[in-house]
């Protein structure tokens, strides 16, 4: 057979695959498992998005090729969206392409910047797609420890200058994915100064904008006077809406690094259905009051899952964003072995957190993707298999 190239052979499996693997062997052992793993909202996408959509599949304007760079209604919708949400103004026509989720997105705009070699900043813990997107791009990943005393947040001093001078991309991820610490504006002014400084295109992933907490309001980096300048942010309707499966998302931001994606993407993908686009402006320019119950929902099962772990042991605080919850495993152990034992033992499946980045060793993420009964159980397997932190 012909061999794949030394560029494929760099690539492992995502992440999800292989526990996707572990959880299908044990229910087919005829375990009843208890699913924290992959972030994949429970609840449905909210009814008027979908009836929308129905509408719109019916109708045979929709069904022909879309424009590449989104139609022109759900650019101006995303604009309206961040205007109301951020006080950011965009222009539609330049600053705004759609994406099939903005996993793609993130994945593509590294073919625009690098040349092989190139550094690109990937934070550690941090969505799989920035490292082995740049690796796929041909690029060389630059962790930056994201770490429990600062907050979760880069150290971007720290980052060597001749490090930092030979970089093209910073990605960050506030609210955040592993560990749900969130980024005040003053982070964003530092990061966009350190981006300004080196010359280095700042790569924001907001995804998790709208699941907040306790009135807290996650801000965008493009509330940073200057900063599209040099930032692209990637936004979804995936986690904010319950519509992971649509495959509907953005990126905004400055107009060079948006036009640049959006050659890219001409070259390898042909935009998103119609129907999908007209049901994504409905939820971006109608008010969405669902949203707040959904956070009801999860911050009703944070708060049974923080409550239950520190009385096994450990110290959590509540999380203020995200659906994650980040927890150091007992000292006695390692990511990939808590995680064994608390699929083995318990039927539970949660991730290692050695899958996010070296910075990941010693945590596991879980996902509030259970009903607040499930997570009741999943504490009591726990206890009952002697799990504490200690
Ligand atoms: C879920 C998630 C996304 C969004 O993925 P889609 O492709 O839009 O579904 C992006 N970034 C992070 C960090 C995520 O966790």
């Amino acid at each position: 057979m012909v061999k794949p190239s030394e560029t494929f052979k760099k690539v492992p499996p995502y992440l999800f695959a292989g526990i996707d693997k572990k959880k299908a062997a044990a229910i087919a052992r005829g375990i009843d498992i208890i699913n924290l793993g992959v972030g994949d909202p429970d609840s449905p996408t909210y009814k008027r998005i979908v009836d929308v959509m129905h509408k719109a599949i019916d109708d045979p304007k929709n069904h022909d090729y879309p424009p590449y760079e989104g139609t022109k209604a759900f650019r101006e919708a995303v604009a309206i969206w961040y205007k109301n949400r951020f006080n950011v103004d965009l222009d539609a026509n330049k600053e705004v392409v759609s994406l099939i989720g903005s996993k793609e997105g993130i994945a593509h705009i590294l073919f625009a910047y690098l040349n092989p070699g190139d550094i690109v900043l990937v934070p550690s813990p941090g969505y799989p797609v920035y490292k082995m997107g740049t690796i796929l791009a041909g690029g060389v990943p630059y962790y930056v420890p994201l770490l429990e005393k600062n907050g979760f947040l880069p150290d971007l001093d720290a980052i060597p200058a001749d490090v930092a001078s030979k970089a093209k991309i910073l990605f960050i991820n506030y609210p955040n994915n592993p560990t749900a610490a969130v980024a005040d504006i003053a982070f964003y002014k530092k990061a966009v100064d350190f981006a300004k400084k080196y010359d280095i295109l700042l790569a924001s992933d907001l995804a998790y904008s709208e699941m907040t907490y306790d009135g807290y309001k996650a801000p965008s980096v493009l509330e940073v006077e200057g900063a599209k300048n040099v930032a692209i942010e990637f936004h979804s309707l995936s986690k904010s809406f319950n519509m992971t499966g649509w495959r509907i998302g953005m990126a905004v931001g400055n107009a060079e690094a948006i036009e640049n994606l959006s050659t890219i993407k001409t070259n390898v993908d042909s935009g998103i259905f119609k129907a999908i686009q007209i049901a994504g402006i409905e939820a971006l320019t109608k008010p969405v009051p669902e949203i707040e119950e959904t956070n009801a929902l999860y911050i009703a099962r944070r708060d049974v899952l923080t409550k239950g772990l520190n009385e096994l042991g450990w110290n959590l605080t509540p999380i203020k964003a995200t659906f994650y919850v980040w927890a150091p495993v007992p000292p006695s152990t390692n990511s990939n072995d808590f995680v064994a034992k608390m699929l083995d033992e318990c039927g539970i499946v949660v991730v290692p957190g050695n899958g996010y980045g070296p910075e990941g060793e010693g945590y596991f993420r879980i996902a509030l993707t259970a009903t607040v009964d499930r997570l009741k159980e999943a504490l009591k397997r726990m206890k009952d298999a002697g799990i504490r932190f200690s």
